[in-house]
Parts: C-alpha cells; sequence; structure tokens
C-alpha cells in the first residue's frame, strides 16, 4: 500500500476510547448539554491564542491586519450551529489525530474511575476536559471545516462524523485560515436555534473569553412580528482578560466561571485569589482552589493546572515551573509582563522572573489557605479532606515554608478520633503543664491506632497523642521535627520517658519493678532469641500484657511495614534488620506476673505467644500466622 490518496474521501475509525467516551457522554452529560457550546468556543479561542503565539516567531502566519475573532451563527432553515474562529487552523494529519483520538494522558485511569453512577461521572467527564466531543450530545452530524494556517487554500479539509463509529475526511476549501465546526442538531434541541437562547449561553459561559465573540445582530420585524437576522454584528461577550479587569468589576459569578473555564471543572471552586503584583517582577495572579480533587491528583507529573500568559498572550498551560508540585491541585493563570515572549521551557527552567513568580504564587496560595484554615473552617475541613495529604508534601518539597504548612496540618488524636481536625497549635495549646513533647503514634488505620496499647499509659494520665495513619505521614514526619519548640515524639518508640508527667513515686516504682523482674526478663530473652532486639518491663502498660517498640532512632513497626508492601525490603534489608522489637512486659498484667512460675519450655511457648499477640495488636502481620495459631491451641488445651 503507498501513501493514502489525500484527493478523495476517506473513511476512518475512532481510537476505542473516543467511541466509549462519546457513549458515556451523550448518556450521562445530557443535563448539561450546554456546555457544547462553551467547549467549542474555548477551542476556537485557544486556536486564536496559538495563532498568535506561532505568528511571534513566524509573522508571515498571520496577514497583517487580521483580528482574531470567533464567529457563533444561528440557521434555523438548516438547523445548524456553527461555531468559526480565524486561528490556527488544522491540517488533514492534525485533524485526523486531534478528533479521532483521545491524546490526554491519564485517559486509561480516567476510564478506571468511571462508577457507572451518572451524576458522579459527568462530574469526572467535566474533570477530564470534554472538549470537541461534547457537540455530539446535541448534534447528530458535525462536521468541522478547517485548513491550517500557513498552508494553501486548497490544503484545507472537511471532516464529519455522525459520533459512532467512524468520521470521514476529504479535501475542501477555504477562505482563511480556521476553522469551522457546524453542529446538525439533534431532534427535540430547537430551542438551541433561538440566537436569544445562544446568546445567553454565551454570556453566561464564555463572556471572560478574551477574543471576540461575534453574532449576527437581530431586529425586531413588524411585518413577520418575530425577530429576524441581520448583517450587522454585535460582540457578545467583554472580549478583554478576566484576570486584567480590576477586582471590583469582577462578579462573584464571574470568577465562577472562568474557574470552570480553566479548570474543566464542573463544580465550583472553593476559593480563589487575584492579584496584580509590581515591583521588582510584574505579573498578574488568578489561583483557584477546587473543591474536590481532580481524578489524577496522585500524579506528581501532571501539572496543567496554570496557564502562562505573557502580557495577555498565552503561551503554555504546563508550565511546571509555576508553581511546587504539592500545590498542584490549584488551577489558574499567571500573567507576566517581564518574561520575552518567546519564552522556552529552557528559559522558563532558569529564569529568575519565574523564581519570583513561583514564590509569590506559593506564598498567596498558602494565604489563601491561612485564610480558610482562621475563617472559614468548614471549608478548610473540606479543602483538608481532599488535598491535605498533597499539602503533607509541601513539608519535604518546600523548606522555606515549612513552618506555614506545619501550621496549615490536620490530624486525627486521641480527643478527636476518626476526623482530622487537631491543629498542631491546637495541640500545643492543650499540652499538659509538665508536659515537654508532642506525641504521636503511627499505625496502618484509625481503628489500629485507636486501639494501640501504647496509648494505654496516655489516656490514664490523660495526655493526648497524635494518630497518624496516611500513608504519607512516616515520609513527613522525617521533614517534621518539631513544632514550636516542641520535639515531635513517637509513643512507639524508644523508652518511654514522660518526663516530668511521670512522678517520683512512678520512677521509683519503675526502677523496684525492674529490679524485680530482672530474672525473669532474662529468660524471656534467651527464650525469643533471634527473634527481639531486647526486652524489658514497663509501665506504659495498663491493660495490655505486652507490647513492642523500637528503638528511637530505627524505622518505626510501621514504616517497615510499609516498605515490605512496596516491596522494598529487599533494598533495605540491612536497615529493617537492625530494627528489630524490643518487647515490653507489663509487670502488673497476671499473665506476665504468672511467668515466673514457668519451667523453661512452657516460658518459651509463652514469651513467643506474648511477641506475636503484641505484634498483632500493633496492626503488623506476623511472619508465621500459622504457628501461631497452632502454639494458641496448644496452651488452651493445655489450660483446660
Ligand atoms: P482540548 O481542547 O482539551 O485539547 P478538545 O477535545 O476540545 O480537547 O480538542 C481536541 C483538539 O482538537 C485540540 O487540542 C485542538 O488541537 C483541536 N481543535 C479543536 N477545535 C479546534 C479549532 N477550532 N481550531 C484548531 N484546532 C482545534
Ligand atoms: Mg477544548
Amino acid at each position: 500500500m503507498g501513501a493514502p490518496d489525500t484527493q478523495i474521501k476517506q473513511t476512518m475509525g475512532f481510537q476505542a476510547e473516543v467511541k466509549q467516551l462519546l457513549h458515556l457522554m451523550i448518556h450521562s452529560l445530557y443535563s448539561n448539554k450546554e456546555i457544547f457550546l462553551r467547549e467549542l468556543v474555548s477551542n476556537a479561542s485557544d486556536a486564536c491564542d496559538k495563532l498568535r503565539f506561532e505568528a511571534i516567531a513566524n509573522p508571515g502566519l498571520m496577514d497583517d491586519g487580521t483580528e482574531l475573532a470567533i464567529g457563533v451563527a444561528v440557521d434555523k432553515a438548516a438547523r445548524t450551529i456553527t461555531v468559526s474562529d480565524n486561528g490556527i487552523g488544522m491540517s488533514r494529519d492534525e485533524a485526523i489525530s486531534h478528533l479521532g483520538t483521545i491524546a490526554k494522558s491519564g485517559t486509561r485511569e480516567f476510564f478506571s474511575q468511571l462508577s457507572g453512577d451518572q451524576q458522579k461521572d459527568a462530574q469526572l467527564i467535566g474533570q477530564f476536559g470534554v472538549g470537541f466531543y461534547s457537540s455530539f450530545i446535541v448534534a447528530d452530524r458535525v462536521t468541522v471545516v478547517s485548513r491550517r494556517a500557513g498552508l494553501p487554500a486548497e490544503q484545507a479539509i472537511r471532516w464529519e462524523s455522525g459520533g459512532a463509529g467512524d468520521f470521514t475526511i476529504e479535501p475542501a476549501d477555504r477562505a482563511t485560515h480556521g476553522t469551522d465546526v457546524v453542529l446538525h442538531l439533534k431532534e427535540g434541541e430547537d430551542e438551541l436555534l433561538s440566537s436569544w437562547k445562544v446568546k445567553s449561553i454565551l454570556t453566561r459561559y464564555s463572556d471572560h473569553i478574551a477574543t471576540p465573540i461575534r453574532m449576527a445582530k437581530e431586529e425586531w420585524d413588524k411585518d413577520k412580528n418575530e425577530s429576524v437576522t441581520t448583517d450587522e454584528k454585535e460582540t457578545v461577550n467583554q472580549a478583554n482578560a478576566l484576570w486584567a479587569r480590576s477586582k471590583a468589576d469582577i462578579t462573584d459569578e464571574q470568577y465562577k466561571a472562568f474557574y470552570k473555564h480553566v479548570s474543566h471543572d464542573f463544580g465550583e471552586p472553593l476559593a480563589w485569589t487575584h492579584n496584580r503584583v509590581e515591583g521588582k517582577s510584574e505579573y498578574i495572579q488568578l489561583l483557584y482552589v477546587p473543591a474536590k480533587a481532580p481524578f489524577d491528583l496522585w500524579d506528581r507529573n501532571q501539572r496543567h493546572g496554570i496557564k502562562l500568559y505573557v502580557k495577555r498572550v498565552f503561551i503554555m498551560d504546563d508550565a511546571e515551573q509555576l508553581l511546587p508540585p504539592y500545590l498542584r491541585f490549584v488551577r489558574g493563570v499567571i500573567d507576566s509582563a517581564d518574561l520575552p515572549l518567546n519564552v522556552s521551557r529552557e528559559i522558563l527552567q532558569e529564569s529568575r522572573d519565574v523564581k519570583a513568580i513561583r514564590e509569590g504564587s506559593t506564598k498567596r496560595v498558602l494565604g489563601l489557605l491561612e485564610d480558610l484554615a482562621e475563617n472559614r473552617q468548614d471549608e478548610y475541613a473540606s479543602f483538608w479532606t481532599e488535598f491535605g495529604q498533597v499539602l503533607k508534601e509541601g513539608l519535604g518539597d518546600d523548606a522555606a515554608n515549612r513552618e506555614r504548612i506545619a501550621k496549615l496540618l490536620r490530624f486525627a488524636s486521641t480527643t478527636s478520633v476518626g476526623a482530622q481536625t487537631v491543629a498542631l497549635a491546637d495541640y500545643v495549646g492543650r499540652m499538659k503543664s509538665a508536659q515537654k513533647s508532642i506525641y504521636y503514634l503511627t499505625a496502618d488505620t484509625p481503628a489500629a491506632a485507636g486501639a494501640s496499647p501504647h496509648l494505654e499509659i496516655f489516656r490514664k494520665k490523660d495526655v493526648e497523642v497524635l494518630l497518624l495513619t496516611d500513608r504519607v505521614d512516616e515520609w513527613m514526619l522525617s521533614f517534621l521535627r518539631e513544632f514550636d519548640g516542641k520535639e515531635l515524639v513517637s509513643v512507639a518508640k524508644g523508652d518511654l520517658d514522660l518526663g516530668e508527667l511521670a512522678d517520683a513515686a512512678e520512677k521509683e516504682e519503675q526502677a523496684k519493678v525492674a529490679d524485680e523482674f530482672k530474672d525473669l526478663v532474662g529468660r524471656v530473652k534467651t527464650a525469643l532469641g533471634d527473634a527481639v532486639k531486647d526486652v524489658r518491663v514497663t509501665l506504659r502498660l495498663t491493660d495490655s500484657p505486652a507490647c513492642v517498640v523500637v528503638e528511637r532512632d530505627a524505622m518505626s513497626q510501621h514504616l517497615q511495614r510499609l516498605l515490605k508492601a512496596a516491596g522494598q525490603g529487599g533494598q533495605m534489608g540491612g536497615a529493617l534488620d537492625s530494627s528489630k522489637p524490643i518487647l515490653e512486659l507489663n509487670p502488673n498484667h497476671e499473665l506476665v506476673q504468672r511467668l515466673k512460675g514457668e519451667n523453661d519450655e512452657s516460658l518459651k511457648e509463652w514469651a513467643a505467644l506474648l511477641l506475636d499477640q503484641a505484634m498483632l495488636a500493633e496492626g503488623g502481620q506476623l511472619d508465621d500466622p500459622a504457628a501461631f495459631v497452632k502454639r494458641l491451641n496448644r496452651m488452651l488445651l493445655a489450660g483446660r
């Protein structure tokens, strides 16, 4: 087979994902059908932005004096709506690939998150950015005529599809560069044939588009007793960049509509900050915190949140240098007055202006979050649920703002089991007068944390303990050593030193039992051999007979489990070995007291059982669960 004959009409199949997306969209987005217009206008405006940008390096692409504009026309007789632009246009190959496939990364993840619940899926599709294909919500046939800027008139193309499995492509003529998208409306969509209706959708969704949107003016025809279109055009949007307007001239509704435009989110933003920064570096920032996490939040490389403009000219929408990775959930626009228009990614990486913008924008976002935390606590709580875990990454990513980030953290604790609502400052405010440290416990789940034997002494003394159960917590703790001058101390590490929280009588008691149980401790240690690092008595337990701890600088049992689960046990083998548990015995527990009278053989069984149950109580897994079960049964029978 030779090269495809580009001079005849050809039929091609959509990529499988496109078919799936089209099907989903048509069924689950029907109640939001008006968005097709927002999407087509947004594409037309992108196309104008792209041409403006390419023409900087290649001025021949655009005739002098060409005004870039978008046209929207309604034809009642033909039952069509047409969205036109004189932007960059598409070549044949571009049309085939851009309108026949989904180029977005994360497509597979997106499909895996669909739940089948229409309401939820509609939200997700919205986040994904439905774009061009949303035309098929209202149209049963879509025709695109397009000519790439820089290509001759006879290399224009006509693309057409009924939205099922395939599309056709053939040569066409178009007088100028740009694109017309013609929607042949479905039966029953007559409402959209009213210019008034279309205009009202445009004002609602697309007012902020910086390129003018033009429609034919209507006039009342007295004889016909209906409104008729005239040859005169009117601009139906404000046609200036929303972010460049003064705050006082922008309503909340307009801010929200603009958010939907930049984020592709159907929902409303939680909060935004809009500033014109002057001084050494001059730029405008309009940054939003979404209400809901996007489906690709966990992908640290997914950085499409901020659109970069230079003096109103769109430059790129994935400039990752503009915000640090832990703020990747932020959406919005940054418009610099200092960067050159022909700025490249390489320049961005080195630019001092970009560094200033990143620092300034980071501070603004943190300020916005602080304001929420202080004045709109319910909203902050919902922010924390959606994005808290990502914000924690900031402790490692952004040393300069570590303290501000630490203040924004929220945790579950023994006083607020379940919800993550306790700020470190709240904790410090509630500390006992003799308390020197901030105590925490890490565990796999909130239930395991709440039931841990390590909490017994703290409950008895009414000392609050933070319960950390998110995956990032262990990692976070390596950057969060102290807060407000108070050290963060694990309740499951090291010799429990309650400092002045323990009274003199208790210290004396500790010394006394250590002496009294010296012999037993020695025997248990021999019995357990390699399985433990050490054995000792403790007063930290009230109900449980035993618990395991690790040395102060060792990896916690919880972290060891995480690493094992992540398959890094091999790599970190050395480190894992060195943090074998220390078994601590509760001298006041009847089981432990009875051990004194056991012979060596039976002591061995008991010691192994106590170690295993202490591991289980921590939420740990036993290396040999079957042996544990056998031993337990043996002992139950022996005790009958
Ligand atoms: P997105 O806009 O998020 O990229 P769309 O589905 O809306 O996704 O559009 C897909 C692609 O089709 C665009 O990225 C663009 O390359 C091309 N496209 C769509 N409409 C136009 C247009 N009016 N002019 C030029 N290219 C267009
Ligand atoms: Mg689009």
